[in-house]
């Protein structure tokens, strides 16, 4: 056996993807996106926000985006910046009322519950909590002091999936079923009758790039912000910062604009990726690509007499994000690097879950027949190091 030092493996051509960005966010951003900003790139960057250029991108996104995801009347496309961090702060100060449930299975779903947990201005909240690499099962009946349920369509951690469902005897006027889509949206199917908010940031499956966020946001979720912004502008009682003020951001997405500068690039980006999911089928197709990765890399695990699917449960491993394990002698961290050193990227697993696992992007812009190659690639290296 080699030392982890000894990396020394130089893949064969037809072991090398046509793409070698594999990471789960930033993620593989497609050439032709690039090389059609690349075109135009003189008359549209360096342009005003507050133009119509930019606005009409910001439209095509808002409209593209209500296609995709096939948005009943009335829903709406909010757009701000700050990435999905920011709107969980956001939605701390402007969308939770009191108290909040979330099912916590990660590193993000519990980030955004100790989030709601130190803010001071809410209740302590519920927490549906399960082993990472599995999701936890749906509470029978929501407490009555809960206003929002937190659900994580795909916790990017763990790369484990959970189905976007409205809990039974809840109504959205008191409850709203909030969701993190960061690492699902156009990957995972979604029924919008099933959520008050969706929310993600562009860099995960939208192949774009960080630094704005999005939400396709219900009637319901309309009414609750505007009215808590409102509370909070009569008594006082909530100081609602002007950045995360949602009652804005649906002021400003309706004008089709955000708040502050917003990055053109990453506009660009993703208005490019709404277009090429809509011509080519739209969420069935974008979707249909991350199952038919997801069946490519997971079937090969499970075959290989080393690499087992992290997520036990077939159903819950995620489609755009694949989390697979390695068993001794096979070191992950080292497969990472040989793969690194002949150009292939960020498969490293999250750091925090200290597995010994590689993590592998399954998002619509990966190309198939690229996962294909890598698991390829995989195996060669470890014939070669073990
Ligand atoms: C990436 C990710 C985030 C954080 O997104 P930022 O835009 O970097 O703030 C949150 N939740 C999930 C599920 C993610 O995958």
């Amino acid at each position: 056996m080699m030392t982890r030092t000894d990396t020394a493996v130089i893949l064969p051509k037809e072991l090398v993807p046509s793409d070698k960005r594999f990471g789960s966010g930033p993620s593989k951003v497609r050439p032709e996106a690039v090389a059609e900003l690349a075109s135009i790139a003189s008359e549209y960057l360096g342009n005003s926000h507050r133009r119509p250029l930019v606005k009409g991108e910001i439209e095509r996104i808002r409209v593209g985006l209500s296609e995709l995801f096939s948005l009943p009347a009335g829903y709406e496309i909010l757009i701000s910046n700050g990435g999905t961090t920011a709107f969980w702060d956001a939605a701390i100060v402007g969308l939770i009322e009191n108290r909040s449930l979330h099912y916590v299975f990660g590193e993000f779903s519990e980030r955004f519950a100790s989030l709601a947990d130190a803010s001071g201005v809410l209740d302590k909240s519920f927490r549906v909590p399960s082993a990472f690499g599995t999701h936890p099962q749906p509470v029978d009946s929501v407490p009555h002091d809960i206003d929002v349920v937190a659900l994580t369509h795909c916790e990017t951690s763990t790369g484990v999936q959970m189905p976007v469902k409205r809990p039974a005897g809840v109504s959205s006027d008191d409850c709203l079923v909030v969701v993190d889509a960061t690492s699902a949206a156009a990957g995972l199917p979604a029924d919008p009758t099933q959520f008050d908010v969706y929310y993600f940031a562009p860099q995960k499956c939208f192949g774009a790039e960080g630094g704005l966020w999005l939400a396709a946001v219900s009637p319901a979720a309309i009414d609750r912000i505007n009215r808590i912004a409102a509370e909070s502008l009569s008594t006082g009682t909530r100081y609602i910062p002007n950045f995360l003020n949602l009652a804005q951001v649906i002021d400003n997405s309706r004008l089709n604009q955000t708040l502050n500068t917003p990055a053109l690039s990453s506009l660009f980006f993703l208005r490019h990726s709404v277009d090429w999911m809509l011509n080519n089928g739209g969420l069935a197709w974008s979707t249909g690509r991350c199952l038919e990765s997801a069946e490519i890399v997971y079937s090969w695990a499970e075959a290989s007499e080393y690499a087992t699917p992290f997520v036990a449960e077939p159903s819950q491993r995620s489609n755009t994000v694949a989390t697979i394990d390695f068993a001794e002698p096979i070191d992950a961290l080292q497969l990472a690097a040989v793969l690194r050193s002949n150009g292939i990227v960020d498969v490293e697993s999250y750091r925090k879950l200290g597995r010994n696992q590689l993590r592998i992007s399954l998002f619509p812009a990966i190309e198939p027949s690229d996962l294909q190659i890598l698991t390829g690639a995989i195996d060669h290296i470890i014939e070669k190091l073990y």
